[in-house]
């Protein structure tokens, strides 16, 4: 074991789940984990207040998987999640952890599948259930016995399960589970609803957050871009083009992830290398030292490599990852900006990560621009720009010791000097596109920005007032296709219902999912046209407050 795992030998887990987390490539607990491990390895109630990007999946999920026996088959372990989306997230990360304990295996539980075959996985042994509220409410119907062995619940985002009309539901499932059954609650925020909750169903819960100090940042320029996860690598080779960097920094949360980007930096060219808890201290020190004299122009670190790491020639920082809270955000940024000099510092947010970004902000007092990715023409500009400064230096002296040659040879083959630099050219670049259509062409299918208009509108929760504004036609986002139901406020309905039934029912990630807007006697809603009739007939049998929803595409004209 390497003495970076040592932070999680230290809980004594179950020595098959330490296994697990080292083959997972984490080095260290994030403060989350931290703290709440202990806390519900031992059995207590708890309240967390953490978001995503912090590692909580992870904080319950550990101890969970320790505290349940794999040789008892029935459930014994529920975690609540709001979407489909995230159900299966939270599923995979358990199937993860659990790897290397025979015997344990994990259902999800979600709407838009077949309750059949969940209902089997369950009858089946399966000790842990990951579920959406609304669908196990469905098969608390068909048999109100199934959560009865439960005595481990965890409530993921609760405050989005509020948000998503849940309460109800949720009610329904506190009365099925034992009331001896501990209870962990994780969400971002506390407003007044999810105290009322943490008091009529949690035994005298402890309270985790992490504290955040205000920091500061100077002389640092921030950005952030928005990214899908899976896009990440291509964003990172994009930003680099039109970055002008000495050194760079990139941080990552794995090992793994420290071997393969540097890999990717290292196949296009770039002078990169990994540092990673792995890496013996000898070699850790070359890694420095090239990094230092020039021989190496990019690390891809987790932080507890990049630990004490001090090189003046750092330009940038890349927050690949994000960091799992704004403390180590500060100190990963502060590698750049040494001695006075002028810094970057670039931060990839995934769609689900933004309110880890605002955290950051408000505990930075900084705003952290966005910025977008560079287009063709960007990249375009950048690489002449990059071409024109390795050859400007050449031209001085290539007449006095290479004109007689050029003579030559463009005799020799019957061409002109533009010709010939033009063939020369095209041998020096080795086929890198260099122009907009070229370029173009190879680009990553990176959004420039990811979707903003994904929080859907609320309107249903308020009166209907300044409704005749709202009548005004709203442009629809490029992608998107806008369907109505006859469904509407008479009905009942509340935007954040139809939310839940699609998000559901339709296995949609929330992002996918633009403005819902409810009148009296209809609602519309903004879905991807890609997709748009498979996902319709799913919603086919759809029922949102006891009614047939019929959502169908909807033409203005
Ligand atoms: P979460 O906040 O639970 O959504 O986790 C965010 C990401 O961090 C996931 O991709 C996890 O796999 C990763 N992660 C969680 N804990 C650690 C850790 N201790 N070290 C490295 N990565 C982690």
């Amino acid at each position: 074991m390497t003495q970076e795992t040592g932070g999680f030998a230290a809980f004594n887990l179950n020595p098959n789940i330490l296994a697990a987390v080292i083959a997972t490539g984490y080095e260290e607990p994030s403060a989350i984990q931290q703290q709440s491990i202990p806390i519900i390895m031992a059995g207590q109630d708890m309240i967390g207040q953490a978001q995503t990007g912090t590692g909580k999946t992870a904080a319950f999920a550990l101890p969970i998987l320790h505290c349940i026996d794999p040789a008892k088959r029935e459930p014994q372990a529920l975690i609540l999640a709001p979407t489909r989306e995230l159900a299966l997230q939270v599923a995979t990360a358990f199937e993860t952890y659990a790897k290397q304990m025979p015997g344990v295996t994990v259902v999800a539980v979600y709407g838009g599948a077949p309750m059949g075959p969940q209902l089997k996985a369950i009858r089946n042994g399966a000790q842990i259930v990951v579920a959406t509220p609304g669908r196990l409410c469905d098969h608390l119907r068909r048999d109100e016995k199934v959560l009865s062995t439960v005595n481990h619940l965890v409530l993921d985002e609760a405050d989005e399960m509020l948000k998503l009309g849940f309460m109800d539901d949720l009610e329904v499932i506190f009365k099925a589970l034992p009331p001896t059954r501990q209870t962990v609650l994780f969400s971002a925020t506390l407003p007044q609803s999810i105290r009322a909750i943490a008091e009529r169903h949690l035994r005298d819960p402890q309270h985790v957050k992490i504290q955040t100090k205000t920091q500061t940042v100077t002389a640092i320029e921030q950005a952030h871009l928005l990214v899908h996860a899976d896009q990440k690598t291509s964003a990172v080779l994009s930003l680099l083009e039109v970055e002008d960097f000495d050194a760079l920094i990139m941080f990552v949360r794995t090992k793994q992830a420290t071997l393969d980007l540097a890999s990717a930096l290292e196949a296009k060219g770039y002078k990169a290398a990994a540092l990673n808890g792995d890496i013996a201290q000898n070699q850790r020190e070359r890694v420095i030292d090239s990094l230092k004299d020039g021989r190496l122009d990019i690390v891809v670190a987790t932080d507890v490599a990049a630990r004490g790491l001090d090189v003046p020639r750092i330009t940038h920082v890349f927050n690949v990852d994000m960091p799992y809270d704004p403390e180590s955000y500060v100190h990963r940024i502060g590698r750049t900006g040494r001695a006075g000099r002028e810094g970057r510092a670039l931060l990839l947010v995934t769609p689900r990560e933004r309110r880890m970004l605002q955290v950051i902000e408000r505990v930075t007092g900084q705003k952290v621009a966005e910025v977008r990715l560079p287009d063709a023409q960007a990249v375009l500009d950048a690489r002449i720009k990059k071409l024109t400064n390795s050859l400007a230096p050449l031209v001085a002296d290539a007449e006095s010791t290479h004109g007689e040659l050029l003579d030559r040879l463009t005799a020799d083959i019957g061409c002109t000097p533009r010709a010939l630099a033009a063939a020369l050219l095209r041998k020096a670049t080795n086929g890198q596109a260099l122009t907009l259509a070229a370029i173009e062409k190879e680009r990553p299918l990176v959004p420039n920005s990811a979707p903003r208009g994904d929080r859907p509108e609320r309107s249903g929760d308020r009166p209907d007032r300044g409704d005749r504004e709202r009548r005004a036609p709203v442009p629809l986002a490029e992608g998107r296709a806008r369907c109505r139901t006859a469904l509407g406020a008479r009905d009942g309905i509340a935007a954040k219902n139809l939310l839940g039934a699609i998000l559901n029912e339709g296995g949609l990630a929330r992002e996918a999912i633009g403005r819902i807007q409810v009148r009296d006697s209809f609602s519309l809603v903004e879905l991807p046209e890609d997709g748009l009739e498979k996902l319709l007939t799913k919603l086919k049998d759809t029922r949102v407050a006891g009614k047939q929803l019929k959502l169908r595409r909807y033409r203005e004209d």
